[in-house]
């Protein structure tokens, strides 16, 4: 048995960024960068006036008031082609590029119009209200980093350095064989003892959350025959997720097949709860992860284990550092040897602290408490008993 971040190491150590594809900006959301994105212009290309007002040599209006002569008038995306003289100014609105010759912009707000001249009531210092050239970034330089996740902000920063396409990793291919005799597809009819697969949907969706394509096998009944054929699919996946029959049972077949096919175990049992019984390993290219067949196990080592190993794959950067905290909500026990994930609830008090308050029961069949928890609480192997208003470590359930 291994610890959790001995599994993690070595899960993530086994993969190897995918390669790269150019997608259009559009289709850029939550993909992850295979390459910097550089500024192709810069912004604002000149000085441009931030403000709706009248622009000015800074020198003219210090002792205000001053009546000055309007010379020009420059509306966003327009120019000024003269230059402004002592006892001139112009016109400007936001976003249009400062004539020549003014230093300033006096805000509409302190001007009086007057035909062809101009009032102007309060001074201005040299630079007021003027955005220099490359204020917001200057040709060359990076904006976003390769392996970063794309948000909207992130779109929109690459569409203002003007690039209509992104360079990004390709979809990893996951994927995602169910097994057990018992099981069967949501909306199938079940039979007397049968459940239905909550794995298997899942999954599917926990991988397409992480940015990765998932692949569905289907079911593989607790049969070699049956098992061997569904696996030999996953040919060209980047990953192969299983789950189910991975444990000690006469029917937890899955490392048995896979030893048939020149499977190379890593390690099958991790020192934590949820999920003892995962496996680790691969068949010639194709890593194999074996997560447990009870839908919390399966659910919880997938956010532990699958979304850094498709991480990798994309080349995202683990994270490090501190996890994240929260105050104990009640009382709990100590801890034995193994890591424990205690779905809780998670409130704020009336001092804005996190209370991570964990469910009165953990059994890990119960998906119910899972889908509702919004944090687990991480308690280390042989943690003393701890306190209601205790700082613990929290995994917050983003996805
Ligand atoms: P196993 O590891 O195959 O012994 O499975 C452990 C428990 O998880 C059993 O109660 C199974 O019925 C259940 N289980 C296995 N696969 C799934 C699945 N795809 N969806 C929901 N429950 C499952
Ligand atoms: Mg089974």
């Amino acid at each position: 048995m291994i610890s959790v971040a001995e599994a993690l190491t070595r899960i993530t150590a086994a993969f190897e960024p995918v390669p790269g594809e150019t997608v259009a900006l559009s289709e850029g959301l939550g993909r992850v960068l295979a390459a910097d994105v550089t500024a192709r212009l810069t912004q604002p290309p000149a000085a441009v006036s931030a403000m709706d007002g009248y622009a000015v040599r800074a020198a003219d209006v210090a002792d205000p008031p001053v009546r000055l002569r309007v010379v020009g008038h420059v509306p966003a995306g327009g120019v000024y082609e003269g230059t402004i003289g002592p006892g001139q100014a112009a016109r400007i609105f936001t976003g249009a590029p400062v004539p020549a010759g003014a230093d300033a912009i006096v805000i509409q707000e302190d001007t009086e119009a007057d035909g062809d001249h101009v009032l102007i009531k309060a001074a201005a210092a040299q630079g007021r209200y003027i955005r220099p050239a490359g204020l917001d970034f200057r040709a060359g330089e990076v904006g976003l980093r390769a392996g970063q996740r794309l948000g909207p902000r992130d779109i929109g920063l690459a569409a203002a350095m003007n690039w209509p396409w992104l360079r990004v990793r390709r979809r990893p291919r996951v994927a995602i064989l169910s097994t057990g005799d018992e099981i069967v597809l949501p909306g199938e009819p079940l039979g007397r003892s049968q459940i239905v697969s909550s794995n298997g949907p899942a999954l599917a969706a926990f991988v397409t959350a992480c940015g990765a394509q998932p692949q569905h096998l289907g079911i593989a009944t607790d049969d070699r025959a049956a098992l061997a054929a569904l696996v030999a699919e996953a040919e060209g996946a980047d990953l192969l997720v299983t789950t189910g029959g991975v444990s000690v049972g006469e029917h937890d077949l899955v490392r048995e097949v896979l030893g048939t096919r020149g499977f190379d175990l890593d390690f099958w049992k991790i020192a934590m709860r949820p999920g003892k019984p995962l496996m680790f390993g691969r068949i010639g290219t194709t890593p194999i992860l074996g997560l447990p067949g009870n839908p919390v196990s399966a659910l919880v080592c997938a956010i532990l284990f699958l979304g850094p190993a498709i991480d990798a794959l994309l080349g995202v950067p683990a994270t490090s550092g501190p996890g994240e905290r929260a105050y104990l909500g009640r009382d709990l026990p100590a801890n034995d040897h193994r890591q424990e994930y205690l779905r809780a609830r998670l409130d704020i008090d009336s001092a804005g602290r996190r209370i991570a308050m964990p469910f009165e029961r953990q059994d890990s069949s119960m998906l119910a408490t899972l889908a509702r928890a919004d944090c687990l609480v991480v308690r280390p192997p042989h943690a003393a008993p701890a306190k209601a208003g205790e700082a613990i470590e929290i995994i917050p359930l983003s996805i």
